[in-house]
């Protein structure tokens, strides 16, 4: 299974993956995890891309999107993939149709992880990593809902969108999620 997640930051994306790679025993492709093991080895990547993470922002498409190229060809990627935090912008959402069109491997489904915006900030703010400062966490917002969200409609036309409410215990949400996977592998 192929799958891309989408939710704004505070969602509960990366606690769901987590789980939902366990399950399904496919790879787990998390470019803010990726990111950040790339800035704190000090890599030339990985200090570009700080500059943009440290105000907010996203890094340039250019930058993660051969990041994802090369990722897509390990062979654990081979059993299918969950991709967490990619892709961002439209560009991104394009390049990445364009790889997969290449490879004759298409996207099963796009999941969304619906959560309101009050909930989200003070998910954020309690959480307390380095780019969660109130200034910051606004810019990761509003950074979501100007090149991110267009993508949700970019993949409802194309008929790969199913959206879960992330509202609810882990257990809950993990649940909704299930039940949608299943039915998109048994169809
Ligand atoms: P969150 O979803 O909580 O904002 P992530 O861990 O997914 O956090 O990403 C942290 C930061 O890494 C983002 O704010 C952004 O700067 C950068 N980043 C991650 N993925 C991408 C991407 N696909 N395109 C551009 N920047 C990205």
């Amino acid at each position: 299974m192929r799958l891309v997640f989408i939710g704004p930051p505070g969602a509960g994306k990366g606690t769901q993956a987590a789980k939902i790679v366990d399950r399904y025993r496919i790879a787990h492709l998390s470019t803010g995890d990726m990111l950040r093991a790339a800035r704190d080895a000090k890599t030339p990547v990985g200090l570009k891309a700080d500059e943009f993470m440290s105000r907010g922002e996203l890094v340039p498409d250019e930058v993660i999107i051969e990041i994802i190229r090369e990722r897509l060809q390990s062979p654990d990627c081979g059993d299918g993939y969950l991709l967490d935090g990619f892709p961002r912008t439209l560009g991104q959402a394009e390049a990445l149709d364009a790889m997969l069109a290449a490879s004759g491997t298409p996207l099963d489904v796009v999941l969304e992880l619906r959560v309101p915006e009050e909930e989200l900030f003070q998910r954020l703010s309690r959480r307390g990593r380095a780019d969660d400062k109130p200034e910051v966490i606004r810019q990761r917002l509003v950074a979501y809902r100007n090149q991110t969200e267009p993508l949700l409609n970019y993949y409802r036309n194309k008929d790969l969108l199913r959206s879960v409410e992330g509202v609810g215990t882990v257990e809950e949400i993990f649940e909704r999620l299930v039940k949608v996977l299943d039915s998109v592998c048994k169809s």
